[in-house]
């Protein structure tokens, strides 16, 4: 399994940030670089999402999840683990739940709001297939 987590520099290149492949967290020298703020929190922030990617399931051996889930659980450990930087999407915003990365976070945040425990066993159904259905089993409504 393979996750990219690109992110647009300010010369507009896409560029990989980091990503998983495997048990194996990549992080690119040019996203270290680039960091003018603090670096141990901005890399923190970046080993907690990387990390999801490895202790995740993707339904990979049925219907694979989608990637925009897939980065937006990764992004929820890192909301939760108190990572998230100022610039990321906040409650409510985005256009759709699964737009992926910090959007996708913050629905997700908003499920386990309303039933603790709702990501960590969305992942664990994900372990063998993905379905849309799931949201509506673990909170009996749909997204
Ligand atoms: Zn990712």
């Amino acid at each position: 399994m393979l996750l990219a987590c690109p992110f647009l520099s300010t010369t507009h290149w896409i560029q990989t940030l980091a990503y998983t492949s495997n048990k194996e967290i990549h992080v690119g020298g040019d996203y270290i670089q680039a960091i003018t703020a603090d670096i141990k929190w901005d890399f923190n922030g970046v080993l907690y999402h990387e990390m999801a990617h490895v202790w995740q399931w993707d339904g990979s051996a049925g219907t694979t999840a989608p990637d925009e889930l897939i980065d937006g659980i990764a992004d929820f450990m890192r909301l939760k683990a108190d990572y998230a930087p100022a610039d990321w999407a906040k409650p409510g915003e985005g256009e759709r739940w699964d737009e992926g990365y910090a959007v996708t976070a913050r629905f997700l945040d908003y499920c386990n709001e309303l039933r603790d425990g709702f990501v960590a066993e969305l992942n664990k159904k994900m372990r063998v297939t993905y379905s849309v259905d799931f949201f509506v089993e673990l909170l009996g409504k749909a997204c």
